[in-house]
């Protein structure tokens, strides 16, 4: 056994020993560094005792809720009962049942399931299903990929390529060729008398593939509404618009659910929100709840079959030895299932116009809230200087505030979620599914108080 740490001890192992993601040198080595300890239902316990607001569910993933103890049980059975298999060559039981759980749920024929560990790993694999489904079609030119800016879709090699956060990417190149991004939906609308297909962003997308030559494009990413620049909810008809593009050209649709699957949206899919059935939907987060890592990619019936009956493949060559590990899928199981009997997802319906009203009246209450967007329990606040007035953040203010004001301002009200910076300044929310009322009310005044700090600092 471990000797019991005090807190200055596991604060000071960790800036020794524990190298961070993501984090800023001087963020890690303060003084007070965080450290939680555990979590019940909506909020995390630190070191001190302290009860913070988990306002972002983890990283938009601890869909049920912390401290499960039935989803704990399942871990702990299928340890003892059988600890590791693989998916290959033989099946076992675990994974086979959240296949048939997540297939039963996933729109249209969406029937098979590929495991894998992380949303990046779930990217990765979709960008290699297509490649190698087209090389099985005798269409091995069709290597390319087309997503959109801004668009965050995980850190391999792969997944980066596709992301288009050029910041992420510029310290790791080359990355992968034969990767475009086309403008994503920010601040469109359907125009009037027309349709999605009139919109700019779809004419760009229209424009790129035409000029890669359509032969060329394997698959086009993205996400049902896009994260990075703040909870993009696409414009009517967007989703189908995106279908009909890629039908035309024989291009795969790939949609990103990392975050919007297990009922951050209010349903099952994301995808299925919008009316579509994609070709290829990757899948995290939500799956377990964060209980244990699990990725996966949904695939269409007919692009699985077709690629194992093919004699140029016959064998999808990719795999990793977690992959449909049997903690993480029992895990899946007993998370889907208590989402499902719980009927979590009508949680999210009833309190989303309860949730939205609440944010119209924090963005009345702030000059400094541009608008929020959104929808189910995934929103985001943008800021400006006076939305009034019309002036706009400096760069040092949008500096100040991601890194200071708004981080000091949720500690003030025991809050914990992000701060972003990605196309600009925001604040995130997705709070757990399983949040109520009471819960939802606590988030939006710590939401008002830190839109508080904003409108006094960029005042200032
Ligand atoms: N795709 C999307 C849409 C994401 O939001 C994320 C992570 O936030 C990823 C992929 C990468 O997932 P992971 O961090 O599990 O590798």
């Amino acid at each position: 056994m471990s000797a019991v740490r005090t807190t200055s001890e596991i604060r000071s192992l960790a800036q020794q020993h524990l190298f961070p993601h993501f984090t800023r040198a001087e963020v890690w080595h303060d003084a007070d560094l965080p450290v939680i300890v555990r979590g019940e239902g909506c909020y995390l316990y630190d070191e001190s005792g302290r009860r913070w607001l988990d306002g972002l569910a983890g990283l938009f993933c601890v869909n049920m809720g912390h401290g499960r103890s039935d989803i704990a049980a399942a871990a702990t059975k299928q340890m003892e009962q059988l600890a590791y298999w693989t998916n290959w060559s033989a099946a076992h039981p675990a994974s086979v049942e959240a296949a048939t759980l997540i297939a039963g749920l996933a729109p249209g024929d969406l029937e098979r399931v590929f495991f894998v560990n992380s949303g990046s790993e779930s990217v990765e694999s979709a960008i290699k299903f297509a490649r190698q489904y087209f090389v099985s079609q005798g269409q091995p030119q069709r290597t390319k990929i087309i997503s959109r800016e801004w668009s965050y879709h995980g850190t391999t090699l792969g997944a980066l390529a596709v992301t288009g956060i050029e910041k992420f990417k510029t310290p790791f190149g080359p990355l992968m060729p034969g990767v475009r991004h086309f403008p994503n939906t920010v601040g469109e609308a359907v125009p009037e008398g027309g349709t999605a297909a009139d919109l700019p962003s779809l004419r760009v997308l229209v424009q790129t593939i035409e000029e890669e030559g359509p032969e060329t494009v394997a698959a086009v990413f993205a996400e049902p509404v896009q994260n990075s620049r703040g909870a993009l909810v696409p414009p009517e008809g967007y989703w189908r618009e995106l279908r009909a593009i890629c039908d035309r050209y024989g291009i795969l649709l790939v949609s990103d659910e990392v975050i919007c699957a297990y009922g951050r949206l209010g349903e099952w899919f994301g995808s299925a929100k919008y009316g579509v059935v994609p070709d290829l939907l990757t899948f995290a987060k939500g799956a377990s709840s964060g209980y244990a890592p699990l990725g996966g990619v949904l695939i269409r019936e007919e692009l699985a079959s077709a690629l194992l009956a093919s004699p140029q493949a016959g064998t999808f060559t990719h795999g990793a030895t977690w992959g449909g590990h049997p903690v993480s899928t029992a895990v899946a199981v007993a998370n889907i299932s208590a989402m499902r009997d719980e009927h979590v997802l009508d949680n999210v319906r009833a309190l989303e116009p309860h949730f939205q009203h609440g944010l119209d009246q924090v963005v009345q209450a702030h000059p400094s809230v541009r608008e929020w967007r959104g929808t189910g329990f995934f929103y985001a606040l943008e800021f400006t200087g006076d939305r009034h007035t019309g002036r706009e953040l400096t760069g040092q203010q949008q500096v100040e505030l991601v890194r200071e004001v708004m981080p000091r301002a949720m500690s003030k009200v025991n809050l914990i979620t992000r701060p972003d910076d990605r196309g600009a300044t925001l604040l995130m929310l997705s709070p757990p599914l399983v949040a109520d009322r009471e819960v939802l009310d606590e988030l939006l005044a710590g939401v008002d108080a830190v839109a508080s700090a904003v409108d006094a600092h960029v005042r200032g």
